[in-house]
């Protein structure tokens, strides 16, 4: 694990335009290793663009990214970061180092990582299931579990390479309150207890703010990064373009 506060992920000067679409503009912004960091922004803002950007799933237009100290294109580490897709989206999701990772445990064809579990239940996957809290549930068939569930087993599977980052694409969605606490639980004891950085995408303003401890908010461009309780309800207003009082009235509460 790197020490806490060394860049783990930098963006300068960044941008990324699909044919005719600018979808991020400008970005510059460091990613801390220990940081539980949340990009937030209305739909269509460029947030799964910046993480296909730093995954290396796409090539900036201009500017550079360091993902621990390389391109994106040429690292090579990738059991250092756990990638946990949205389950809302299908869970066939083919990002290519947590496939290797899988791939480099067993035969793997398709997406089943329980079917995979099932037939080799090392230590190391035993502990990462335990630490997502779905040990219980590994001889049961992916397709028989709530969202919720399955978005953690994708969180255990994402742990099985002991990854020191943890990038998560909307992964509430989907899933109940109930679901969702668990799953925020689990993020915050990865964080807290086993020093996992994380990084969240998110629409969901208010649960970000109890949990980040830094916010990227942005609209193509960036509009605010920095801690949470720094955001102003004015900033956020610019940045949805409506007042979002009542979303954050409660996490704002506990911050201060
Ligand atoms: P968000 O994740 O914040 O909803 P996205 O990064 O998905 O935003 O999209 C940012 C912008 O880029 C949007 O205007 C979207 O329509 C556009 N976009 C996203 N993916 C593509 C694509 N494959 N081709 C063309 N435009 C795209």
């Amino acid at each position: 694990m790197r020490n806490k506060g060394t860049p783990i992920l930098e963006f300068r000067s960044v941008s990324y335009r699909y044919s005719g679409t600018v979808a991020v503009d400008d970005i510059t912004l460091t990613m801390s290793a220990g940081d539980f960091m949340a990009v937030v922004g209305p739909n269509g803002s460029g947030k799964t663009t910046l993480i296909k950007l730093a995954l290396g799933l796409l090539k900036p237009s201009g500017g550079r990214i360091r993902l621990f100290d390389h391109e994106p294109g040429d690292f090579l580490d990738w059991h250092r970061v756990g990638y946990v897709p949205q389950v809302a989206a299908g869970i066939q999701e083919r990002f290519p180092a947590t496939v290797a990772e899988i791939v480099a445990h067993g035969s793997y064809s398709g997406f089943a990582p329980l079917r995979f579990w099932k037939r080799t239940k090392t230590a190391e996957v035993m502990a990462a299931l335990e630490a997502a809290g779905v040990a219980h549930l590994s001889d049961r068939r992916i397709g028989e579990l709530s969202v919720g569930q399955q978005q953690r087993v994708l969180v255990a599977r994402a742990l099985v390479g002991e990854p020191h980052l943890l990038v998560l694409d909307e992964p509430a969605a989907g899933i109940d309150a109930a679901g969702e606490e668990a799953l925020n639980d689990l993020l915050q004891r990865l964080n807290h207890e086993q020093g996992i950085s994380v990084l969240i995408v998110s629409h969901d303003i208010g649960a970000v703010m109890r949990q980040a401890n830094t916010v990227a908010c942005i609209n193509r461009s960036l509009v605010f990064h920095g801690q949470p309780h720094e955001l102003t309800q004015n900033e956020l207003g610019k940045l949805y373009g409506f007042p979002v009082e009542v979303l954050l009235h409660d996490a704002l509460h506990e911050h201060r």
